[in-house]
């Protein structure tokens, strides 16, 4: 249980995060931060939210913990200004897909402080974004990783792990580094792909044509070239580096699959897709392919 929580950006995550806790009456209080104040009045009149605060800084004020649940591009800036109203008690956590960006950002900003921020990844979303796409089970059964530094506080990192446990998550651990290289991979390379398909396809002379024949192939691969803009650009432009060597291996493999075409190289071929076959059916067998 938690005394009073501020959840700032009440949009997919941080609205899903306050229904699961609202539903569990895991805080006495759940305090709403973002910039639009039709969105958190929104947020009142479903019950997402208590109290909603259109300044930052009374925002987090004597709460025990804050969530920051805003794209990653402007979590510099929000851990400048929530810095000083910070108590030495406040734990500091954060939902961003990117990692070693963000504790650069809370190390510089908070201080002595920064033993309080426990870094956090939920893997769980939808390519929808805003309020009115949360849900309070979106982190049922979905695992959350952590990502402490070797000065995180123990405790610290003890209250947010029990946050979403309650809220039905399997909490794992993760370096920052460990964790952008793999979601690098895992995430944010099949976003670029599906990104780039849909605006391959929509600058082609044909493009209605092949839209009126778009059916379950390129739907499914393309669901999440559906999120936000906004978000995904924060994200490539913060795992910069990871995201580049992830970019130019599935360039390379791409080429190589060329290649094999060019030459009727139908043993590579069969091959290659066997082998994916297989493990995209252990993925099926071994994890919510949703996810
Ligand atoms: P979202 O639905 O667009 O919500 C973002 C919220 O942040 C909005 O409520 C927005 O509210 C607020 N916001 C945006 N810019 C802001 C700013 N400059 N200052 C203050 N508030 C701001 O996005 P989301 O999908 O919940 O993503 C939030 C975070 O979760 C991101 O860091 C993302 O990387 C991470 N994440 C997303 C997913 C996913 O699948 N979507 C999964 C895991 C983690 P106002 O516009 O009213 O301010």
């Amino acid at each position: 249980m938690i005394n009073k929580i501020c959840i700032v950006g009440i949009g997919l995550i941080g609205g899903s995060l306050a229904r699961a806790l609202r539903v569990l009456g895991y805080a006495h209080e759940i305090v709403g931060y973002g910039r639009s104040v039709g969105n958190l009045q929104q947020a009142v009149e479903l019950g997402v939210i208590d109290r909603a605060e259109v300044s930052l800084t009374d925002a987090v004020r004597h709460v025990d913990m804050v969530v920051l649940a805003v794209p990653v591009g402007c979590m510099v800036e929000i851990f400048g200004e929530i810095g000083p109203a910070l108590t030495d008690q406040t734990v500091v956590t954060d939902v961003g897909s990117v990692k070693g960006s963000v504790i650069e950002a809370a190390r510089h900003a908070l201080g002595k402080r920064f033993a309080n921020f426990v870094p956090g990844h939920p893997l769980a979303g939808t390519e929808q974004s805003g309020l009115t796409a949360s849900q309070a089970d979106l982190f049922q059964g979905r695992r959350v990783i952590l990502s402490p530094e070797p000065e995180t506080d123990a405790t610290a990192t003890a209250s947010v792990r029990a946050m979403w446990e309650a809220v039905g998550a399997e909490v794992a651990t993760l370096s920052a580094v460990d964790h952008d290289r793999i979601l690098a991979v895992s995430s944010h390379l099949p976003h670029m792909l599906a990104y780039c398909l849909v605006d391959m396809v929509v600058r082609h002379d044909d493009h209605r044509a092949i839209l009126e024949c778009a059916a379950g192939g390129f739907r499914d691969i393309t669901r999440i070239a559906g999120s936000d803009p906004v978000m995904w650009r924060d994200i490539c432009l913060a795992n910069r580096d990871a995201l580049l060597v992830a970019l130019r291996q599935y360039h390379d493999d791409l080429g190589a699959l060329t290649a094999a075409i060019e030459k009727g190289d139908g043993k590579w071929l069969c091959e290659t897709f066997t082998r994916a076959k297989h493990t995209r059916a252990a993925l099926n067998k071994k994890y919510d392919v949703q996810a």
